[in-house]
């Protein structure tokens, strides 16, 4: 088989290759962010990004003294594996692309899971990622790493920015704008009120499971490092790295007008994220491999949840629509 040519795909809904995302015209592409908006950006920065670093460099050098047992890996793998399938499958594919439908019960289970990856309450994320693809690379791009001179140094800041410093403080983008589709859906409004307290919730979990397990402060105090310090810094940061890696180096299968990349060495920790450039070709795709040989274990899981009729309407490009965009090979990078 050319390995260029990814296999044909069931499609129950082809999409169309001039597919962009949804978003009413008329509106303001902005609202200026407010002080108070620049506070809570601020305090989710803080939350979410500062003490995990911290708490990590605190955990490892604990770790020495008393060693996590096998407890602490299964709630750090497991939780890893949780909320990155919330934050690929809930956020990214169904709410940020709207890739495939799925009943309210299992909506709301992959975003409450979305929530254990704390990357911010939902609308926001939407409008801020779909933001991110319809002006990849430009100036009004919240994270590209691509903006800010060529120099080694000025690299440098740029992959920083896009890894995690834009997240201090950025513009934020008008919802009636980006997303009118997730303001106009109640569910999703309701359940986007629940941010705060699953992330938090998820947070405590493996803590409550330490005590009741080892009934030491320490075997309550290392399940909370590793089952929720160490793996929002570990999951956070693999999330993060598709927008200043894979916006910087990897390959380009097809011609998207910015930077985005294909990252074939960590599809599988991605579960499937890092096929960045097949994503950017093919937003509105479930499939981000777009082909068997291409390791996609969220589409995996969501394959498996249609055969038990718990999601539909999965969408992927056609097989014509995917040969179109492919980039000339003697271009390849
Ligand atoms: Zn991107
Ligand atoms: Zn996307």
């Amino acid at each position: 088989m050319d390995k260029e040519q990814p296999v044909e795909m069931d499609s129950k809904q082809p999409l169309d290759e001039t597919e962009t995302i949804h978003t009413n015209p008329d509106r303001r592409r902005f609202i200026e962010a407010t002080p108070y908006h620049h506070a809570l950006q601020r305090r989710h920065f803080m939350l979410f990004e500062i003490l995990p670093f911290l708490g990590t460099v605190f955990a490892l050098v604990l770790a020495f003294y008393y060693p996590p047992g096998a407890l602490e890996f299964i709630l750090f793998f497991g939780l890893w594996f949780i909320s990155g399938l919330g934050v690929t499958l809930g956020y990214h594919r169904h709410v940020g692309h709207r890739a495939f439908k799925a009943s309210n019960f299992v909506r709301g289970t992959l975003i409450g899971m979305g929530f254990l990856g704390t990357q911010g309450p939902l609308i926001s994320w939407a409008a801020t990622h779909r933001l991110h693809h319809s002006s990849s690379d430009e100036p009004d791009d919240p994270h590209s790493p691509n903006l800010h001179g060529k120099d080694l140094f000025s690299r440098i800041k740029g992959l920083f920015h896009a890894q995690v410093m834009w997240m201090r403080k950025h513009d934020y983008p008008s919802v009636s704008h980006f997303v009118p589709d997730l303001y106009h859906d109640r569910f999703i409004m309701k359940l986007d009120r629940y941010y705060m307290k699953v992330a938090i919730a998820g947070l405590i979990f493996p803590a409550v499971v330490g005590a009741f397990y080892y009934q030491t402060l320490i075997g309550t105090l290392n399940c909370f490092l590793w089952g929720s310090v160490i793996r929002l810094f570990v999951v956070d940061h693999i999330i993060w790295s598709i927008n200043s890696v894979l916006h910087t180096t990897g390959k380009r299968l097809f011609e998207t007008g910015d930077e985005s990349r294909n990252g074939y060495f960590i599809s599988l920790i991605t579960l499937g994220e890092s096929f960045h450039n097949n994503h950017h070709a093919f937003p509105g795709s479930a499939f981000f491999g777009l082909a068997w040989y291409r390791p996609d274990p969220a589409y995996w899981v969501l394959k498996t949840l249609e055969y038990f009729g718990l999601v539909w309407d999965i969408r992927v490009p056609s097989k014509q629509a995917i040969k179109r965009k492919l980039r000339k090979k003697n271009n390849e990078q």
